[in-house]
């Protein structure tokens, strides 16, 4: 015993800040209704069980579980059973497992979850029909903001007429005008494009939405 402590202790709780020494009164179980986290003395059936978990502390237990579809709702826990797919069939929205070879693709899109792959598109005109992406080139694979327009900017600049789409008749392809537009002169400002297919080298011509939609119909098969 500290001297200080002679003829009083200086008592924090049940434990005396100046020497240690402990009494069995005012305990701290407030993190623990079992455990004093001051001196550390345990007791039994303390905790107000609530389901899984402790109304007094917060501690939780394994038995009893709120159940949420695969995930407990007071304590977070997991269970491998009714698992939510609804968003994505290869992923739990509630607790992130993952599973494989799960959606229905009808093409592009999955027919349960609505979640979409960069194959099996539906093409009409300049977009996918089943998930609406751009359509790309498909000579160079870009796709962001292509065709843009059919005849109706009096003034091209070479930005512009990169954004073009373009259709050979040939082939039966369609094409971005990067792909298409090699200015042989572009120091005066004038765009001379090659205006060759580089699939087949024939002639090709600026599409408009009509006539990519005419090019769709070329290109499926007639039953
Ligand atoms: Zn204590
Ligand atoms: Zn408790
Ligand atoms: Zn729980
Ligand atoms: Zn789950
Ligand atoms: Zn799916
Ligand atoms: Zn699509
Ligand atoms: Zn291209
Ligand atoms: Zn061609």
């Amino acid at each position: 015993m500290n001297l200080k402590c002679f003829f009083r202790h200086k008592w924090d709780g049940c434990k005396c800040s100046n020497c240690g020494v402990t009494r069995d009164g005012a305990h701290d179980w407030s993190r623990n209704c079992e455990k004093c986290s001051k001196c550390g003395l345990a007791r039994q059936d303390a905790h107000r069980w609530n389901g899984c978990k402790c109304n007094k502390c917060g501690k939780t237990r394994d038995d009893e579980h709120n159940w949420d579809g695969c995930k407990c709702s007071s304590c977070s826990k997991t269970r491998d059973l009714n698992h939510d797919w609804s968003s994505d069939c290869e992923k739990c929205a509630r607790c992130g497992k993952a599973r494989e070879a799960s959606h229905s693709w009808d093409g592009c899109k999955c027919a349960n979850c609505r979640k979409t792959r960069n194959i099996g598109h539906e093409w009409h005109g300049r977009k996918c029909k089943r998930c609406g992406i751009d359509r790309p080139c498909e000579n160079c694979s870009r796709t962001t903001a292509l065709f843009d327009y059919g005849d109706s900017i009096p003034e091209v600049t070479l930005a512009d007429a990169q954004r073009r789409a373009y259709y050979c008749a040939t082939c039966h392809k369609i094409f971005c005008g990067i792909c298409i537009g090699v200015p042989r002169n572009s120091s005066g400002g004038i765009m001379m494009f090659r205006s060759l297919c580089p699939i087949c080298n024939n002639r090709v011509s600026a599409a408009t939405d009509a006539d990519l939609v005419a090019m769709d119909r070329l290109r499926r098969p007639t039953s």
